[in-house]
């Protein structure tokens, strides 16, 4: 069956015709490790999860690379403002390298937490500083760069068209656009690709332009072509990458072998609160961590994803976290019922619920429509093993890890346990105040307690 995904190039939907028969190649922007991965962040994560997800239900094998941002993304996505590694090694008063391995080794748990089935190749930018320098040596061989003391530049105005995801129009002369940009600079839209690092820079190789480092955009693009060639079939990210970031890597590709590295460019749109985007320089984020210390698991945020197609703005509540809490044990539930039927159900029945899934993931990853079907098999009154297996069937593209769920096995976190023993010695020094304030952080973990005359009974919200 065909797939079909909204382009950015395009602005439309279009049949997904890829350049190997039964084989994906995709690159995903991956985190700048400088601190905690927000929910927002990690919504961009979960799109690639449900992409790569249902690219293999499609029977697709996938080539897919995502990059970790180790050194060079500036506070801004354009060249100003301070590395943002740098800006927490000093915060932090730690090693920039050290800061890099400590929230990589973050990202990685809350893929793990999320169970988003993770890209073929994952590759950090610090790791492939020679084949930018390789990459780069070729744009500027090509004569789609200019030098000034401490930077050297890409010049799009060397390209045919620069801006081709966003239609932006090259405002050269905006005088007021320009203030706080290095006046050598000779376009607004020219970008850093290697940099002079000042002494007193901390992440900065020996390199042809001597002690210096990458900018930002070219990890991408060397990276996407070391593993993937000089075109790929997709390229994923955020939507802010769309104006800058994007539209760089695109650039580069031209610059480096006068084509455009990815055939379709998919973007998810953003997470926000109260109407704004999630961010850390907004300073209304939450973590998954977070998510736990109110009571929900991670999957239950996954499952508040589905509740939005990946292109619409979705806004972050509690009382949407809790209906996603509510349906989660639906479907956990409701499958297990299913497990332990023993009743027949006919294969047209099956064939149609296959049908109608098939056709929402294929619409573009239309989740919030997928479930609506995942929703129709649960509630089917007749209990039968084989509907049990379609909804595993399913969960291929959910992955809500349902094949490994089991209801015995809801066992009580360690933190919880140590906390209930806590408890129960301030109930023996009839310590009242204490064993209600235990009590209400248990619940904010996530756990109901009734206190019977056996003891207490603790049982998952
Ligand atoms: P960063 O670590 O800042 O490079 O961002 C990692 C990814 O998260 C990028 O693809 C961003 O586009 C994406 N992102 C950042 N904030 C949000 C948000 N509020 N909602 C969805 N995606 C986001
Ligand atoms: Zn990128």
């Amino acid at each position: 069956m065909k797939i079909n995904i909204y382009s950015t190039l395009t602005k439309q939907k279009e049949e997904l015709r890829s350049i190997n028969k039964n084989k994906i190649l995709m690159y995903s922007c991956g985190p700048t490790v400088y601190y905690f991965a927000h929910i927002g962040n990690l919504r961009a994560y979960l799109f690639m999860d449900s992409l790569r997800r249902v690219l293999k239900y499609n029977g697709y094998k996938l080539k897919h690379v995502m990059n970790i941002t180790d050194v060079g993304h500036l506070v801004s996505d354009a060249d100003e403002g301070e590395d943002k590694m740098m800006k927490a090694a000093r915060l932090e008063n730690k090693d920039p390298f050290a800061i890099a391995d400590f929230y990589t080794k973050a990202f990685m748990e809350d893929m793990g937490k999320l169970n988003i089935d993770l890209p073929e190749i994952i590759a950090r930018a610090t790791e492939h500083i020679e084949c930018m320098e390789d990459y780069v040596k070729q744009i500027i061989k090509n004569g789609y760069t200019y030098q000034t003391e401490n930077t050297i530049y890409f010049d799009t105005s060397k390209l045919d068209k620069y801006g081709v995801l966003s239609n932006k129009n090259v405002k050269e002369d905006d005088t007021e656009a320009r203030i706080d940009v290095d006046p050598n600079k000779k376009h607004l839209n020219d970008f850093a690709l290697w940099i002079k690092a000042p002494e007193n820079h901390l992440m900065k190789w020996d390199s042809f332009f001597g002690k210096s480092y990458p900018g930002w955009h070219l990890e991408c693009s060397a990276m996407g072509h070391k593993y993937l060639g000089e075109e790929f079939d997709i390229h994923t990210g955020g939507i802010d990458h769309i104006p800058i970031h994007h539209e760089n890597e695109i650039a580069q590709g031209k610059g480096f072998c006068g084509k455009n590295p990815a055939h379709y460019w998919m973007h998810v749109e953003f997470l926000q609160v109260d109407g704004k985007k999630m961010s850390k320089s907004l300073m209304n984020l939450y973590t998954l961590e977070d998510l736990k210390q109110k009571g929900y698991e991670p999957l239950v945020y996954k499952m508040f994803n589905f509740s939005s197609h990946y292109r619409k703005k979705i806004n972050f509540t509690f009382q949407a976290m809790d209906s996603a809490k509510i349906a989660l044990t639906r479907l956990r539930e409701g499958y297990t019922k299913h497990l332990n039927g023993t009743e027949d159900i006919e294969e047209d029945k099956i064939k149609d619920y296959e049908e109608k899934f098939l056709t929402a993931i294929n619409d573009d990853l239309n989740m919030p429509v997928a479930m609506s079907v995942v929703w129709d098999v649960i509630k089917n009154p007749i209990k039968s093993k084989k509907l049990a297996k379609l909804i595993l069937k399913f969960d291929e593209v959910l992955g809500f890890d349902l094949k490994n769920y089991d209801p015995q096995e809801e066992k009580i976190p360690e933190d919880i346990v140590k906390l209930l023993e806590i408890r129960k010695k301030a109930r023996e020094n009839k310590d009242w105040a204490k064993s209600d304030e235990l009590r209400d952080i248990i619940i904010s973990k996530g756990y109901n307690i009734k206190d019977t005359k056996e003891g207490m009974e603790i049982k998952k919200i």
